[in-house]
Formats: structure tokens, sequence, C-alpha cells
């Protein structure tokens, strides 16, 4: 049964893949990375495989190797940390583009896997993965003699959209790849968000898929409910919890409920999140723990079976902002304990 029923609308994923493409007028290639952020690279990549989708990001080497099995021959895709030290068998295995991001992994590319695709991530300023234009520069010409598939960027403010960052990175990005007759890529969602300048030939939507920020206009996606384990009544003046944390500030009925922060709800969520029975929400009380956490249920005329965390009274934003973090860490938090349904 699991800890709570994790429920994924891949419909939902499917428009908001459908909404950013169209948005961005330019092929959209899916970022599946981390298990589709939490969501199960499985059924979401085959969803958006069979609405259209021929493109797609991984991270690592190993995420392609099962995202090759869940699709098929047919799709491409793409390794963003590019071809490390023991990935060639898996890339050449699995047919795996990376995506080269120094000088060092444009050698072990060309000697251990002649002719196999590639492309290249080039850094134009957020100083984390890709080459800089002195090494690119260096680097290029022999590069570009090999048919790269795509050269690509990745911007560090893109959620912040007058930030001076944007417009700097879109000048270099232009400035190391004009002329070159090599289809570009610049944008995640924030980046398909800021126009159309920064879309080009390629954009690699990922959490707007979704149903994040900054998307705004994206369809909910995840609905999560956690189980009532067991039911008490406290006498004004009775605590509850790790600590002591939690005293009854009036005669109380508590419900504790099978997840805890394993389950990625997180501790700095304590005495900062509702349950939400319908449209009634039910205040945490106390610290959450590893597997568990205590709800103050007075208000309710029936003792629920379960209450909701993720839905539409509280978005995965909302939470991440309760537990002072971002929809990012939320979903990629919510490990591996919940029951999960895929909604076609
Ligand atoms: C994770 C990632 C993406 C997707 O980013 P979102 O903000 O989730 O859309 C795109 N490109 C790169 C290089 C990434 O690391």
């Amino acid at each position: 049964m699991g800890t709570g029923r994790l429920s994924i609308d891949l419909q939902a994923i499917v428009a908001n893949w459908r909404a950013l493409a169209n948005l961005a007028q330019s092929d959209a290639a899916p970022v599946v990375k981390a298990d589709a952020y939490g969501l199960g690279i499985g059924p979401v990549a085959r969803a958006l495989a069979q609405a259209g989708a021929r493109k797609f990001f991984v991270a690592y080497a190993e995420e392609g190797f099962t995202l090759r099995r869940a699709l098929g021959p047919g799709p491409e895709i793409m390794v963003l940390s590019g071809h490390m030290a023991g990935d060639a068998r898996a890339l050449a295995e699995c047919r795996l583009t990376p995506m080269l991001n120094s000088v060092d992994q444009l050698t072990r590319h060309l000697e251990s896997l002649p002719d196999h695709p590639f492309g290249v991530q080039l850094d134009t300023g957020m100083n984390r993965l890709g080459m800089e234009w002195s090494e690119w520069a260096a680097v290029a010409e022999i590069a570009l003699s090999q048919n790269p598939v795509l050269l690509m960027s990745h911007l560090a403010c893109a959620d912040e959209t007058d930030h001076p960052m944007n417009a700097y990175q879109l000048d270099l990005f232009h400035q190391m790849t004009d002329g070159l007759n090599v289809p570009r890529s610049l944008a995640a969602t924030g980046g398909i968000l800021l126009g159309s300048d920064y879309r080009f030939d390629l954009v690699r939507p990922g959490i707007g898929l979704y149903g994040g920020l900054p998307f705004d206009q994206a369809q909910p996606v995840v609905t999560l409910d956690i189980p009532v384990i067991q039911v008490r009544d406290l006498q004004e003046g009775e605590v509850a919890g790790y600590g002591n944390a939690w005293q009854a500030p009036r005669p109380s009925r508590l419900a504790t409920v099978a997840a805890g922060y394993a389950d990625g709800l997180l501790r700095s969520l304590s005495h900062r999140v509702n349950l939400w029975h319908g449209d009634v929400p039910c205040p945490a009380v106390g610290r959450v723990s590893m597997d568990l956490i205590i709800v103050d249920i007075t208000d309710l005329s029936d003792d629920p079976e379960s209450l909701r965390v993720i839905g539409p009274n509280q978005t995965v934003d909302q939470l991440a902002d309760a537990a002072g973090t971002i929809g990012y860490e939320v979903l990629t938090s919510l490990g591996t304990r919940y029951a999960r349904s895929h909604r076609e």
C-alpha cells in the first residue's frame, strides 16, 4: 500500500508540454532527469512519446539506459552530464547522445566513440557545465567537423524576467554560435517564458511539464493523499510530538498520518503546513517526524480516512514555500514509499 497515494495526471503533463511547445514555436524536448522530477520516468516519457515527443533529456547515462528501455529504439535521448569516464558502453549500446561539456569530454568521446552522435554544451556565464568561449574556440573546428547535433547553453537567472544576466547570456550565446549552422538550444522552462529571442531551434522544458513555477499557466499534475493511522483526543494543555513542541490550546482531536520527512514532507514544514479534508484546512502540529505527521482535526465533524497534502487547495509550489524551498526540490524529494498511480 505504501505511505500514501501519489496520483500523477499524465494528460496534464502532455497538455503542459503542448502548451510550452506551442509558446516556443520550436521543438520541445522534455527533460525527464531524476525519474521525471520524481514522478516516474517510464510512464511520463511514454505518455509524452505517444503524444509526439521525439527528443528527451536526462542528466546521466544511467538514466538514459532506463529511458531507452522504456521508450524503445525511436526517440533521441540526450545526456546533459555529457560523456563521463565509464559511460562509453551505455552511450553506445543505448544510442544516447551526450552533450559534451569540456575539451576533456570531447577528446574522450572522439577517441572512444568516433562517429557516435554528440552535442556540445557551452558555458555562457553560469559556470556550472559547458565549455567557456576560449575552450570552445580552441576545439570548435574539430568539433564542427564531426557534425554535432546541438549547441546548447543554460540560463542562470531565467526565472527572474528582468535580470540583466539573461540578456548577457543570450548575447554571449549568439557570439559563440552565430553562423555555425548547427541547431541551438538555450531555454528551459524559464527561458521559454522570457520571449521568442530565447527559444532558438529546441527548448528543454522540465518543471513546467510537471505543473511547477515559473510556468503559471501549467495544469496541475500531482495529488498526494496520506492515510490516517490513528486518532486521539487531547485535553487543553497536553502536548504532542518530539520535543513536546506543540501544546493543545483547547481540547483537541489529533490524527496521525502515514508520511514524514523520509517521504519528502520536509521537517521544515513543522508547524507551517495544512493538510486538507475537502476544503477544510487541518494544521500539522508538532514536529514532522520521519514517517509520521500529527494533524489537528478538531474542526472536522467526522474522522477522515486520509488527508490531502498536494492538490487544488495546496500546490507543489505552495508546499515548497511553506518548507522554505522550491517546487523542484519538493517533487524530487517525494521518495519511493508512495503508491504511485499514473492517470492516462
Ligand atoms: C534541469 C535542466 C533543464 C530543465 O529545467 P526546468 O527549469 O526544469 O525547465 C533544462 N536544461 C538543463 C541544462 C537542465 O539542467
